[in-house]
């Protein structure tokens, strides 16, 4: 069958990988894909929006499955624009991607389910906002712009002067644009991260491996929050008891509520999760492959990922034995210096072909292309991901920090402590 993946980062590229494996694919499109996807896709010139002219191509080809896990075009509504055209498609539909569009919807759905998570209020209004905060606020509180702010619209903030410039910021000089027209206030929690991935039918769920992600740029958790500098899967810290009490508290509650709403969610439903000393609290929803965790859970997934895409589209899901091997894999991503804010692009990279023969190693291209030359050169803050797996996670971080040596090109810059929080246990 073919096999139209929509996106070109690493999370594509370790999508594009685990769907290479499937027994049943013969031809994978990636649209746009980037150069190292290129090694195992055909890669495409349309960008992920460009809804009519993927429809189009896909029709054109034949393609048996269109497969998107990106935030903007699921929440613009690429699954029902596909559909209405005849496709199959793999990914969220709009009315069930808003679980991860609109935080306020998030945070209702949850208190009118009994889902656990921080206590909230919600505003429309700056001035309301603000006198909310003078007069029921406890510091550290969080501010959160209601829409898609690529990760930054969030706001830890000490002090109600913080918090009051931080309304002003998120709502009346729009910095995250129409994502601050609404807003949630919400209590500071404190505690470890896990995100818990799951593939979603509309009645079933099936769990992937926990993994932990390391959002801030600099060694020690210092410095600006990213879009993820490194992973670790299975996360030590998400224990039995924990799943089983998350089982019980969050995913089928979850799943159910959307159903009561009438807003059936199929796709990848991404739970962010804090363990905080009263339990597991959901932090956030994603509707969609985390990046890059998922550069660290779909290399370990013995399950042909096909099957388990068509059980989500067909809800039959609860036939399905969703199996990951039995090791442990760690992901280090190689950035160009300056992210987040300010870095150069178009360096070239060298060293790549030696992936070709690593086993159990991977080199997954985020922000990658080729130059008029052929180079493979950067093109993005966050250029690699390279993942390793291990038999314990101590193992996994040794072998994928030694394969960061395999490459370079200049301004190459990574944390040098993805996993640390491991050596603590
Ligand atoms: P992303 O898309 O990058 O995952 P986002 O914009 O959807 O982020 P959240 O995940 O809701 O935002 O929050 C980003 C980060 O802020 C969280 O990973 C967490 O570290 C912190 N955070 C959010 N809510 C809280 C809270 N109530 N208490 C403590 N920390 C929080």
């Amino acid at each position: 069958m073919k096999v139209l993946v929509v996106g070109g980062g690493g999370r594509e590229h370790a999508m594009v990988e685990a769907i290479s494996r499937s027994k049943h694919v013969d031809k994978i499109y990636c649209a746009p894909g980037n150069a190292g996807i290129a090694k195992l896709a055909e890669c495409v010139p349309f960008g992920v929006m460009e809804f009519d002219k993927i429809g189009e191509f896909a029709k054109d080809n034949g393609v048996d499955l269109v497969v998107c896990s990106q935030d903007d075009p699921l929440c613009a509504g690429i699954v029902d624009a596909l559909e209405e055209k005849g496709l199959r498609v793999f990914g969220t539909r709009k009315n069930a991607a808003i679980i991860e569009g609109s935080k306020a919807f998030s945070k209702d759905l949850m208190k009118k389910y009994g889902i656990p998570t921080a206590s909230y209020e919600t505003f429309t209004d700056a001035d309301k906002a603000k006198e909310y905060l003078r007069t029921n606020a406890k510091f550290p509180i969080v501010l959160k712009a209601d829409g898609l702010a690529l990760g930054k619209g969030v706001l830890i903030c000490q002090s109600l002067e913080d918090a009051i410039s931080g309304v002003d910021e998120i709502m009346l000089d729009k910095k995250f644009g129409s994502a601050g027209n609404e807003m949630v206030i919400e209590e500071f929690m404190t505690g470890r991260e896990v995100s818990v991935l799951a593939f979603v039918d509309g009645k079933h769920y099936k769990l992937m491996s926990s993994s932990q992600d390391h959002k801030r740029a600099g060694d020690g958790d210092t410095g600006l929050n990213t879009g993820g500098m490194g992973t670790f899967s299975p996360s030590p810290f998400y224990t039995d008891e924990i799943n089983k009490i998350a089982c019980e508290t969050i995913y089928q509650k979850t799943v159910d509520a959307m159903a009561a709403e009438g807003r059936e969610f199929k796709g990848v439903l991404y739970f962010g999760l804090m363990m905080t000393s009263e339990g597991p609290k959901v932090v956030e929803y994603n509707t969609r492959f985390g990046d890059p965790e998922t550069q660290v859970v779909l290399p370990r997934m013995k399950t042909d990922i096909i099957d388990v895409m068509n059980a989500v589209i067909d809800g039959t899901l609860d036939k399905i034995d969703l199996e990951f091997e039995d090791k442990a894999a760690v992901c280090v991503v190689l950035a160009s210096e300056g992210y987040p804010v300010k870095y150069e692009k178009g360096k070239v990279i060298s060293g790549l072909e030696a992936f070709d023969e690593i086993e159990d190693g991977y080199c997954f291209h985020a922000g990658t292309k080729f130059d008029e030359h052929g180079n493979v050169v950067t093109n993005g803050g966050r250029v690699l991901g390279i993942t390793a797996k291990g038999n314990t996670l101590k193992e996994a971080r040794e072998n994928a920090y030694k394969l960061t040596e395999l490459v370079s090109f200049d301004g190459k810059y990574m944390r040098h402590d993805i996993g640390k929080a491991l050596d603590e246990i």
